[in-house]
């Protein structure tokens, strides 16, 4: 055990945060980088070993968000850095887009055998999430003709303009870049703790699916215009929010009925972060089991005609992608799309490895901890009122924190207050939706330190709710 692991330092006293080095670098950073950028609080990295970070004075925090839900093998897997490191040796990039690379030839071969069913699939590769949203509602409009998009609100998709104009999660973030890209039309999301105008929540998935077919299709999105309805299949930035059985598999049969293209941006809640490849794969089965569609689909019936990757396929290299069907993806003709950096080699190795490590155990590690810290979570909710619900799947676990378990007011103030709190406390927490505190670890997490999460997780709510 080395001198600074997290059990020797467990019961070590911490200093106060931030530290001095930690001050002088948020200060720099303040003079010189855009303000666009939020800073929940002052962590300033110096190295991270697994679910472990330390600051540059030398503090010690588990990490709980992973850089964002990205870091999914862990920081400084050794065999991520491995493979990184003999593909530097060899060439850094050679241009995807005019050149073949058998690195980015392999990630398109494992990314496309991950997808179930026997259709054929092809891949394009990009450099983060938001292009590969931008190359998905490009495809899909190029590939149908026409131009409507829908999407959901409390869905995050991304910040170039194509993606913007998809999401709808804060309106902070749409606020003063108007006008947007037209065609996009935003439905309701079918989530069930928080129901659109409070509907029953046995009754969301019916109404949610009804209002797009029936409300907007007849109103004012005649359905032979819209090429994709796009959705995350479980919401991130919007709270952490599975969505109620059967709305994958209805908006399948909605997009089968009128040739309308079905995408999933699984950005966040891929590459086994929900204890499987993608999330959707929960929907094809668990929630579909006995559907009609699902079974004369041979057990497909929820899977997308296009979907989008990111975030966790490189665990830091800044690689994402989309996935087709092969039929549609044929439809762009040579230079219809490209990018400079599209399959960068050592982005590419990166990816090799992870889908390896993930595919090979990192995801069933999801599902088995995943567990034990929902479980723990849970316990926590019976018995702090303030924890409304506990909700995910695998590693992906939000926490809603509310103001009265009744009216489900969001506690947002109380939520902001814990990122901090826990941070003095050693551990790296994040917020999404109104008020929820997400668990994104590393999918590497271990039982001992879900466990140690969850004792520094309730000295917080003590702090914050006292
Ligand atoms: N899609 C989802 C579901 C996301 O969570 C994000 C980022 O948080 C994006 C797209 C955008 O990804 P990127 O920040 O890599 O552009």
């Amino acid at each position: 055990m080395t001198q600074d692991s997290g059990v020797l330092l467990r019961g070590a006293e911490r200093l106060p945060v931030p530290g001095p080095l930690s001050t002088e670098l948020y200060n720099r950073d303040a003079a010189v980088l855009s303000g666009s950028m939020g800073r929940v609080y002052p962590f300033v990295m110096e190295r991270g070993v697994g679910c472990e970070v330390w600051d540059v004075d030398g503090q010690r925090y588990l990490d709980m968000a992973a850089g964002i839900a990205v870091v999914s093998t862990g920081h400084s897997h050794p065999q991520v850095l491995q493979a990184m490191h003999n593909q530097l040796n060899k060439f850094v990039h050679m241009a995807g887009t005019d050149f073949v690379n058998e690195q980015m030839v392999t990630v398109a071969e494992k990314l496309a055998r991950s997808m179930p069913g026997t259709d054929q699939w092809q891949v394009f590769l990009t450099n983060s999430g938001t292009e590969g949203i931008e190359a998905a509602i490009k495809l899909a409009r190029h590939a149908t003709g026409r131009q409507g998009i829908i999407s959901f609100l409390g869905s995050f998709h991304g910040r170039s303009y194509g993606s913007m104009s998809l999401t709808a999660s804060k309106s902070t973030q749409r606020k003063g870049h108007f006008p947007l890209v037209p065609g996009v039309f935003h439905a309701f999301y079918a989530n069930p703790y928080r129901t659109p105008f409070g509907i029953a929540p046995d009754q969301v998935t019916q109404a949610t699916l009804d209002y797009i077919e029936k409300t907007m299709f007849g109103t004012i999105a005649p359905p032979s215009d819209i090429a994709a309805i796009i959705l995350e299949p479980i919401q991130g930035e919007g709270g952490y929010i599975v969505p109620s059985q059967g709305f994958l598999c209805g908006l399948r049969q909605i997009c089968d009925r009128h040739g309308i293209l079905l995408i999933y941006d699984e950005v966040q809640s891929g590459v086994g972060r929900t204890g499987k490849m993608w999330g959707f794969e929960h929907d094809v089965e668990q929630n579909c089991a006995g559907c009609s569609h699902c079974k004369s689909l041979n057990r497909s019936g929820c899977t997308p005609d296009i979907l989008v990757t990111a975030k966790g396929l490189g665990a830091g290299m800044p690689i994402g992608g989309i996935v087709a069907r092969k039929s549609i993806m044929e439809r762009w003709a040579e230079g219809s799309h490209g990018s400079t950096y599209a399959g960068n080699a050592l982005a590419c190795a990166a990816a090799n490895t992870v889908i390896d490590l993930v595919q090979g155990g990192l995801m069933n590690n999801a599902t088995h901890v995943g567990a034990h810290l929902m479980h723990g979570l849970r316990d926590l909710q019976s018995r702090y009122e303030c924890i409304g619900d506990v909700r995910g799947r695998g590693l992906m676990i939000g926490v809603d924190f509310v103001l009265d378990r009744n009216t489900r007011e969001p506690a947002r103030a109380q939520a902001n207050a814990m990122m901090e709190e826990a941070f003095k406390r050693g551990m790296l927490i994040l917020t999404c939706g109104y008020s929820t505190i997400r668990f994104c670890p590393p999918l590497v997490l271990t039982t001992a330190e879900a466990d140690e999460a969850l004792e520094r997780f309730e000295a917080t709510i003590k702090a914050v709710w006292k």
